[in-house]
């Protein structure tokens, strides 16, 4: 485990699959992880980050924005309209779109901001009640609604049930982006990203196999 190991799983997944190891942007999802681990993962050149709070990733991504140059930022927690401002702010990509309200309201601040990041639609593949997620139902009109407020949708984001073979929600995933034209797509994560890849992925959210378990946030590193 750590950033080496884990680069080189997902560049072997990669070539296993017929695709290149550039064609799978490795996420390195730091939330609550000690700043020392994040550090030493920059350290290693690594610059592309997720964060799921948008509060927390304030209060840290600054601070090493300004020691590390070419920090990417990736959002991949859920998204209030209040705090959509701070968020278009900092990140570089969002991958929680999943609603009207949220897609208006940062169509809205596009315009008034001159930028957007570039947006992934969050699809709840399990319909999962307590998950957030455009249904699969819903996601081609969606997607059209997006488009017809010209927001950069690059693709589609899922977190497959816990207890379900992530693999069949990876290719419902590919067969929705693939039907509506979308290249982007954000799936995988530690237990899961080689499957992924397999089935496609572009962008894998990978945070304890890279930094190690997650601590609880007032615990010590
Ligand atoms: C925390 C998180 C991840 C990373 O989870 P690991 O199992 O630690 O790799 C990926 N995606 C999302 C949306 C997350 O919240």
């Amino acid at each position: 485990m750590g950033l080496e190991d884990i680069s080189a799983k997902v560049a072997a997944a990669a070539e296993a699959a017929g695709r290149t190891a550039e064609e799978v942007t490795l996420i390195a999802v730091s939330k609550v992880q000690p700043d020392a681990r994040v550090e030493a993962v920059l350290e290693q050149g690594h610059r592309c980050f997720g964060e799921n709070r948008v509060q927390e990733a304030q209060g840290k991504w600054p601070g090493f924005r300004e020691r590390f140059e070419g920090v990417d930022l990736h959002l991949i927690g859920p998204l209030q309209s209040n705090k959509a401002r701070g968020a278009m702010e900092l990140f570089d990509a969002i991958h929680t779109v999943d609603r009207p309200k949220i897609a208006a309201t940062i169509a809205r601040l596009a315009d008034e901001l001159g930028r957007c990041p570039e947006l992934f639609i969050q699809v709840n593949t399990g319909e999962e009640a307590q998950k957030a997620g455009c249904l699969p139902g819903e996601v081609d009109g969606f997607i059209a609604e997006c488009r017809m407020l010209s927001l950069p949708v690059k693709g589609l984001m899922c977190i497959p049930p816990v207890e379900e073979e992530p693999s069949l929600h990876f290719a419902l995933l590919a067969n929705m982006a693939e039907r509506n034209g979308l290249t982007g797509l954000s799936m995988g994560m530690s237990a899961d990203f080689e499957r992924a890849i397999a089935l496609g992925a572009t962008h894998v959210r990978v945070g304890s196999a890279i930094f190690g378990d997650r601590l609880a946030p007032q615990g010590d590193a």
